[in-house]
């Protein structure tokens, strides 16, 4: 079974909007990553799909006013944190250090992490080789401390906690869509290179990889068909309830 994760950003507007796409996307294969405020409502309406926070923060309680612990979403019924999106590393100016801190918080607080890595349009310009290198920079720096620590489980194999998005920057939110290497077959190879990364470099970690990056009802089949992709993190199509509806047929 292939992953469909949403990340609605900040979006919709109201409860009852939530409410209404929970409904209509409450399969097994999907988890949804709605904005906070709707997270205790999206928790009771689904049965069937999983959440996810978009963002939490390292610590778990003081006086960090605006922050939100790991501990007070896994209470929630929560079960996957979003971590190093680009929106966040670029708005937020979160940094492979923060990212770092994050894992671990979510990982300590029992929630499952898919961390998100993507290079900027300047490294893949000047090719795959600076593509990859800003990838594994991200990796290494993101998951820095975690391989032999007591968050990820000591045998090799297929772990649960942890997956990867990869999520080309410029490919998101309806960015250079028609950049050349924006096609199954490119992000395939990625996905390919952050498990040969992960699997020889953290000790046999070894995570599903999501693709991300203006996927849609039109090319949400071809992207995730490649052995190497284990499922897509959709935006913008996924707070749309046409597109939503033939992403779903398309995806099956
Ligand atoms: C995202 O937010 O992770 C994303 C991939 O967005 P979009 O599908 O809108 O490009």
């Amino acid at each position: 079974m292939k992953i469909l994760a949403f990340n609605w950003k900040l979006n919709p507007l109201t409860e009852r909007e939530a409410l209404s796409l929970s409904s209509l996307s409450d399969r097994k294969d999907v988890i949804l990553f709605p904005p906070a405020v709707f997270l205790n409502a999206v928790v009771r309406r689904t049965k069937r799909a999983e959440v996810g926070v978009q963002n939490l923060f390292w610590e778990t309680e003081g006086a960090f006013t605006g922050e939100t612990s790991p501990v007070m979403i896994k209470s929630l019924g929560v079960r996957w944190a979003l971590v190093g999106h680009s929106e966040r590393r670029k708005y937020f100016e979160e940094t492979d250090e923060t990212v770092n801190k994050k894992i671990k918080a979510a990982f300590a607080a029992g929630l499952n992490v898919i961390l998100c890595v993507g290079e900027p349009m300047s490294a893949r310009k000047k090719g795959i080789h600076a593509a990859r290198a800003f990838v594994r920079k991200q990796l290494v720096r993101g998951l820095s401390g975690i391989r032999n620590s007591k968050f990820l489980p000591a045998q090799a194999g297929k772990i649960r906690n942890l997956a990867v998005a990869y999520e080309p920057i410029w490919a998101i939110s309806g960015g250079a869509v028609h950049h050349p290497s924006d096609t199954p077959k490119d992000s395939a190879e990625m996905a390919k290179f952050i498990k040969e990364t992960l699997f020889s470099g953290f000790h046999s970690l070894n995570p599903e990889v999501l693709y991300g990056g203006s996927v849609d009802s039109k090319n949400v089949a071809d992207f995730l068909k490649p052995r190497e992709v284990d499922g897509v993190l959709i935006g913008g199509a996924s707070v749309k309830k046409e597109e939503l509806k033939k992403i779903f047929k398309r995806a099956n």
